[in-house]
């Protein structure tokens, strides 16, 4: 198990898959400047880019944070056998994911609260599996938290999105109105305090509803970011965005912006794609910051 423990809190990565990603590096990150690239392959491969195939490698995980008697689980990976033939990573998926969860010590039935940072499908997969044909929320006691601007951004009945967009309602379909059919959804508005160690937080730009977890405990803290980042290369160069980074400009500023936080705060960053060991601190440096691998714990 990767366990790290921030104050009385403890934080395990489940991993879904770890792999190269579909596109090549400067596809996957359009800003990329070559030549300042290359600076930084002593440390990137293997682990996190393979030069052969010049392809930046990624990790699809969620972070199961314990803290207070409360189990929360947040981001759900892409999820098994969802249709998803756009994105051959994540297509007709089998992976053994809650396998890995018990292996934690932790059933479904367990989680108390799901958050999902946003509504991409590599983020909402595994809020509900495959039942006898239907799709069921996978955790039946939990209450599943994501931001009301991202409900009404995807939600596929608005206008003619369902026809202009039926990947993006597919996703919807599949993995987000089983839960409210459910009566399981808690749309959060901009700022919303679990209580007072755990405060959500907006984190716009990747899209527009997308939010972060702040944690702080004992002195400790940390920060779930969801996909304000997706490569440690952008802790150096905060100004490369990500392909589907939705709206660059705030994407940059809210990268920016919680960089400069944890620089300020000392919090460790747990973003939901870095390779291993998939954790880091961050500190002023050049014209970005620079990142220090945190190593879980146990
Ligand atoms: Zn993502």
């Amino acid at each position: 198990m990767q366990t790290w423990t921030i104050g009385g809190a403890t934080v395990t990565r489940i991993e879904e898959q770890v792999g190269p990603n579909d596109v090549v590096a400067g596809e996957f990150l359009p800003g990329l400047v070559r030549e300042r690239f290359e600076k930084h392959l002593s440390w990137m491969v293997p682990v996190h880019y393979n030069p052969a195939r010049d392809r930046l490698i990624t990790s699809n995980h969620s972070w199961l944070i314990r803290i207070g008697g409360r189990t929360i689980l947040l981001d759900t990976c892409a999820g098994n056998h969802k249709e998803r033939p756009w994105l051959p990573r994540f297509h007709r998926q089998e992976t053994p994911f809650l396998e890995r969860l018990h292996a934690a010590g932790v059933l479904p039935e367990q989680i108390d609260i799901v958050l999902c940072t946003h509504l991409h499908a590599d983020h909402v997969g595994w809020n509900t599996r495959l039942e006898n044909g239907r799709w069921v929320p996978t955790f039946p006691n939990a209450r599943y938290l994501y931001s009301r601007i991202e409900d009404e951004h995807w939600n596929p009945e608005v206008g003619d999105r369902r026809a202009r967009n039926p990947a993006r309602a597919r996703v919807y379909d599949d993995s987000v109105s089983p839960v409210i059919a459910a009566g399981q959804a808690v749309l959060i508005e901009t700022e919303h305090a679990i209580d007072d160690r755990l405060i959500v937080k907006p984190a716009p730009g990747h899209t527009p509803g997308q939010v972060l977890l702040d944690m702080r405990d004992g002195g400790d803290a940390a920060v779930f970011c969801g996909d304000v980042i997706h490569h440690p290369v952008q802790v150096y160069e905060p100004s490369w965005n990500m392909r589907s980074d939705e709206q660059p400009a705030v994407a940059y500023a809210t990268r920016r912006r919680v960089l400069e936080s944890c620089a300020m705060s000392g919090a460790l960053l747990f973003p939901t794609h870095f390779a291993a060991p998939h954790v880091v601190s961050v500190t002023r440096g050049g014209d970005g910051f620079v990142p220090k691998f945190a190593s879980p714990n146990q």
